[in-house]
C-alpha cells in the first residue's frame, strides 16, 4: 500500500454519469472504512435514491442538500437567494473539510454553481488547495472551470454518445433518481 494522499477529482462533460461516478467512488471508499460527505449544491426535483441508500450506510456516507432546486438554464438566472444558498453551502463544505470527520468530500454540481455565477471559481479553488492533505475531494457538474481543471489531479470528461431521453424515454427510477 502506498502513501496516503488526498486527490482532487473532477467529473465533468455533457454525458450522463458524473454524479453516478462520484457515488460509485463513495461506495468503494465506504467499503474501505472511509467516511464520506456529499454536499449537493443543486437540488433536483426528484427524491434521489442515494438519499435513502446513504442512510442505510449509517454514518459512513452522509449527504447534505443545499440550494433551492434547478435554476432553469436560459429561462432563469440565479437570483440573490441562489447565491446566498450556494455561499452558505460552500462555507459549510469548507468547515466539513477541516472538521476531521471525513476522508472524502463530494461537491456535487459545484461546477454548475460556479458556471452560473453562484460561487467564485477563484475562491473555490483556493479553498480546495488549502484543504487537509489527506482529504479526497470530488467535484461534479458540466462546464468545469479552467482553474479547477488546472488544480485537479484527475479530470474525466464524460461525453454523451447516446441518451434515452433523446428517443423520448422518461427518467427511470434507479437510473435517473
Ligand atoms: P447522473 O446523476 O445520472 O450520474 P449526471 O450527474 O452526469 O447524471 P447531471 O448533469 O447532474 O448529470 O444531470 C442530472 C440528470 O440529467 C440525470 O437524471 C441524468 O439522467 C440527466 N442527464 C444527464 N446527462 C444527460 C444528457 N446528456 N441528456 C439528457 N439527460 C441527461
Ligand atoms: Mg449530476
Amino acid at each position: 500500500m502506498g502513501e496516503r494522499r488526498g486527490l482532487l477529482l473532477v467529473y465533468t462533460g455533457n454525458g450522463k454519469g458524473k454524479t453516478s461516478a462520484a457515488i460509485g467512488t463513495a461506495f468503494r471508499a465506504v467499503g474501505q472504512g472511509l467516511k464520506v460527505l456529499m454536499v449537493q449544491f443543486i437540488k433536483g426535483s426528484w427524491h434521489y435514491g442515494e438519499l435513502d441508500a446513504g442512510k442505510m450506510l449509517g454514518d459512513s456516507f452522509q449527504i447534505r442538500v443545499t440550494g433551492r432546486g434547478f435554476v432553469k438554464i436560459g429561462t432563469e438566472k440565479p437570483g440573490p437567494e441562489d447565491v446566498e444558498l450556494a455561499e452558505r453551502g460552500w462555507t459549510e463544505a469548507v468547515a466539513a473539510m477541516h472538521s476531521g470527520a471525513y476522508d472524502m468530500v463530494i461537491l456535487d454540481e459545484v461546477n454548475y454553481a460556479i458556471h452560473y455565477g453562484m460561487l467564485s471559481a477563484e475562491r473555490v479553488v483556493a479553498d480546495l488547495r488549502a484543504r487537509p492533505e489527506h482529504l479526497h475531494v470530488i467535484c461534479t457538474g458540466r462546464n468545469a472551470h479552467p482553474l479547477l481543471v488546472e488544480a485537479a489531479d484527475l479530470v474525466s470528461d464524460i461525453r454523451e454518445i447516446k441518451h434515452h431521453y433523446k428517443k423520448g424515454v422518461k427518467a427511470q427510477r434507479g437510473i435517473e433518481y
